[in-house]
């Protein structure tokens, strides 16, 4: 619901991540893809070749150096996905990417073994959800109803012990509660699994939804004021006739997005029983106006230190910023029908 630039702030976090992610598991990555090389090589695999170029090119990502775009696949950016892609790896057939491998005990998919030795899980479990507070992402991208957030637990073992490492350290366990979803799918551009840039938190079912649904919306964008593509909008004959009935069923939520197959979110329904929201911005709005914003603030000591936007979040409960979308749930929403209100405030006699 809300694109963010990539800015000098932004990049300096995804080289953080890169930071981190290479001082964790570099090392075991390399091993990973290693072994998936040598297995492929003594296979007797009708497409090994085919394979075994993918999980060399991999290889070459995984150092700055060792490719034309002088940066690893940790940080390369949306509008370089494809350009990457064509160079270096190439398009897989749904054959190649589906070919079923046992290695050792394990049978699993080529593009599942992938994202494995590219320790996906692991990333996304212990490293990303620090960076999900480090990008001030609180809600689901696509939907903006729910909240995502992760937990640290301290980690214990069956029998309730403080789990240490190596170290002596505590073991943080993290919980997210939030679905990792990626802008380019990982079954079909597996190598994109652990880009940053391409890692996009949903809900649960926004995740489930999706599915591998190609949806050509990029939480990052390259570009700057970008007009949303979304919009969030009441019925003009609705709302005057709300004013005048006070019936709930008037308050019909709308939507409409520019973005191509974003009808698999059913924003629409998913928002229905929000009206009650937007019945309380509505009195708000129409009846208080900016004279209660004045008494609000003339009923608050000198020496609180609170600005206009504080007072605004404090008096409507939403942030005015379009930035700060993703920080509270229904913040995309009630900024759009905030404006649309104002419009017709004149229009609304309550
Ligand atoms: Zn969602």
């Amino acid at each position: 619901m809300h694109q963010i630039e990539i800015d000098s702030v932004i990049r300096q976090i995804a080289v953080e991540y890169e930071k981190e992610v290479r001082a964790e598991y570099l090392t075991s990555i390399k091993k990973g893809m290693k072994k998936l090389y040598d297995f492929l090589l003594k296979s007797h695999l009708p497409n090994s070749c085919i394979l075994m170029g993918y999980v060399r090119s991999i290889q070459s990502m995984l150092e700055a150096k060792d490719n034309f775009l002088g940066k690893t696949l940790l940080v390369i950016e949306p509008q370089e996905f494809g350009m990457v892609e064509k160079k270096i790896f190439f398009k897989l057939r749904d054959y190649d990417l589906n070919m079923e491998i046992k290695i050792g005990e394990s049978n699993r998919l080529f593009h599942e073994w992938i994202t494995y030795y590219l320790h996906y899980s692991d990333i996304r479990r212990y490293i990303y959800p620090k960076y999900l507070e480090k990008l001030k992402i609180n809600t689901c991208v696509y939907c903006n109803s729910e909240f995502i957030s992760t937990s640290h637990l301290v980690k214990q073992d069956k029998y309730g012990n403080i789990v240490k490492d190596e170290k002596n350290e505590v073991v943080i366990d993290n919980k997210g509660r939030f679905q990792l979803d990626h802008f380019w799918p990982k079954s079909k551009h597996p190598f994109l699994s652990i880009s940053f840039f391409n890692l996009q938190p949903s809900c649960n079912f926004c995740n489930l939804w999706k599915s591998d649904d190609d949806i050509p919306f990029n939480l990052f964008t390259n570009e700057s004021n970008v007009s949303s593509p979304f919009n969030f909008f009441l019925s003009e004959e609705d709302a005057i006739n709300y004013a005048k009935t006070h019936q709930m069923d008037c308050l019909k939520i709308h939507f409409k997005t520019t973005v191509k197959n974003y009808d698999v979110f059913h924003i629409e329904e998913v928002y229905e029983p929000f009206k009650y929201e937007v019945e309380e911005m509505f009195w708000k709005k129409v009846s208080n106006g900016v004279s209660y914003l004045d008494m609000l603030k003339k009923s608050l000591p000198n020496d609180l230190m609170v600005d206009n936007d504080f007072l605004y979040r404090f008096l409507y409960g939403y942030y005015r910023d379009p930035r700060d979308i993703l920080k509270r749930p229904l913040t995309k929403m009630k900024q759009d029908i905030a404006i649309q209100l104002e419009k017709l405030a004149p229009k609304i006699k309550v």
